[in-house]
């Protein structure tokens, strides 16, 4: 491990930008007494937040940006899945230690100054950054964000669960379809803010693009999966290909900034019924992306079918860890929550002045490719999650069943 840079943070608390011999710097909060690797409870994140109480500034190649500061104390972390390490503070703030700092602009901060300057409020609200410039660079690189805590929340691969879960025993659809509301008036205020920075129009380029995109998905998912999840992808692969291509029209389409990684476990929910809050969190952008290409602008349909399809993996999850459950009742509760959705979507994105963002005839392609995704995931990564895209693909490429909107 080389240490490229340091900043102190609090006595005994360094944080140290490291090479594990990758050449990617990496931001690592450091306890000195220690000599180890500072992790939650041994104050760091606590130093960070303290640091933003001074103002935004820079110090040698760092650079602190600081919109609001309170003091806090006490460290916990998240039981959660994560790409990075998220730490709670004082109940109040959560700060991000990024995994690594990849070359920037980050879409973190590009989506977060648009988001806070169009006044876009279904987000925690942000504290700070803290980036880093590199030798050479022109551009500073993220290492952590601090955000509100959003007390008592759960991300939906706990709050869609239970909500499918509830609407399959009570029988009534009314619990997904508030949900689906909910969802498509945050996700078409979140495209709507995005929106005002400029809407672009797709090029016969970008349509080939998005077509070389989902054959390079399906051909990676083939390359590395083996077995059942092998086995599966191959019998679909020419109905996967023929389903990728674009209809023709695509030319002309809206894009904008998008979120780049929306699915469930990025919204965020507090409370319940009505009055509960949704937010939606973590702006990195699609991690199987190159870094470059995360801030290009994309058709809104990408975000939507990240999110419908999420929704259907939650129903999958539930059937999977509680197969009591009637398939077809999950089903129609996951097709009732997505439908709710897509109408508040349209809808909401509509009466703001985007209607160009409703884009029907695109999603279905995007969601395959994000199956083709979640086989390449669950086989590099996580093989307990392979079920998934292995009942997610069948699903998808069946006949439409008469609740699923055309
Ligand atoms: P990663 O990039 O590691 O996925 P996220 O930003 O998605 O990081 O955060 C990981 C998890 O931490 C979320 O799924 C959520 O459970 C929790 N979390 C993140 N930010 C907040 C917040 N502001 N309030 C409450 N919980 C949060
Ligand atoms: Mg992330
Ligand atoms: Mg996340």
């Amino acid at each position: 491990m080389i240490v490229l840079d340091r900043l102190a943070l609090a006595p005994g608390l360094v944080l140290l930008v490291t090479d594990e011999g990758d050449g990617l710097p990496r931001p690592v909060p450091w306890s000195v007494d220690a000599d180890r690797r500072a992790v939650s409870g041994d104050g760091a994140a606590t130093a960070l937040v303290g640091l933003l109480g001074a103002g935004s500034r820079t110090i040698g190649a760092f650079r602190i940006t600081a919109w609001q500061h309170t003091t806090v104390v006490g460290e916990r972390s998240f039981g959660v899945d994560q790409t990075n390490e998220s730490v709670v503070v004082g109940e109040q703030a959560v700060v991000k230690w990024l995994r690594a700092a990849e070359p920037g602009p980050h879409p973190g901060t590009a989506v977060l100054d648009a988001l806070q300057r169009h006044h876009f409020d279904g987000m925690p609200a942000p504290w700070g950054l803290l980036e880093w410039t590199a030798p050479g660079d022109d551009e500073p690189r993220l290492l952590a964000t601090v955000d509100t805590l959003l007390a008592g929340a759960t991300d939906g691969w706990t709050w869609a669960v239970d909500d499918l879960r509830e609407a399959v025993i009570s029988g009534s659809p009314e619990v997904v379809r508030e949900t689906g509301h909910r969802l498509g008036d945050l996700v078409g205020r979140l495209h709507a803010a995005l929106a005002e920075d400029g809407v672009s129009a797709a090029t016969a380029d970008d349509v080939a693009g998005w077509e070389a995109g989902a054959d390079r998905d399906l051909e990676h998912a083939l390359a590395v999966t083996t077995g059942e999840a092998r086995a599966i992808l191959a019998a679909y692969a020419a109905e996967v290909r023929a389903a990728t291509r674009v209809p023709a029209g695509a030319v002309g389409s809206s894009l904008v900034r998008v979120h780049g990684d929306l699915h469930v476990g990025q919204v965020l929910r507090a409370g319940a019924g009505p009055a509960a809050a949704y937010v939606v969190t973590d702006f990195d952008g699609n991690p199987v992306v190159p870094p470059g290409e995360r801030l290009l602008p994309q058709p809104p349909a990408l975000d939507v079918a990240g999110l419908v399809q999420s929704v259907r993996h939650a129903a999958l999850v539930l059937r999977r860890h509680e197969p009591h459950h009637d398939l077809a009742a999950v089903t129609a509760a996951a097709e009732m929550c997505e439908a709710a959705f897509l109408t508040t979507y349209a809808v909401t994105v509509t009466s703001l002045g985007h209607p160009g963002l409703v884009q029907p005839d695109l999603v279905r392609g995007f969601r395959l490719r994000q199956v083709c995704r979640e086989f390449s995931y669950a086989a590099v990564h996580l093989p307990r999650w392979s079920y998934v895209p292995e009942a997610a693909l069948p699903a998808l490429l069946a006949p439409p069943s008469p609740t699923e909107p055309s």
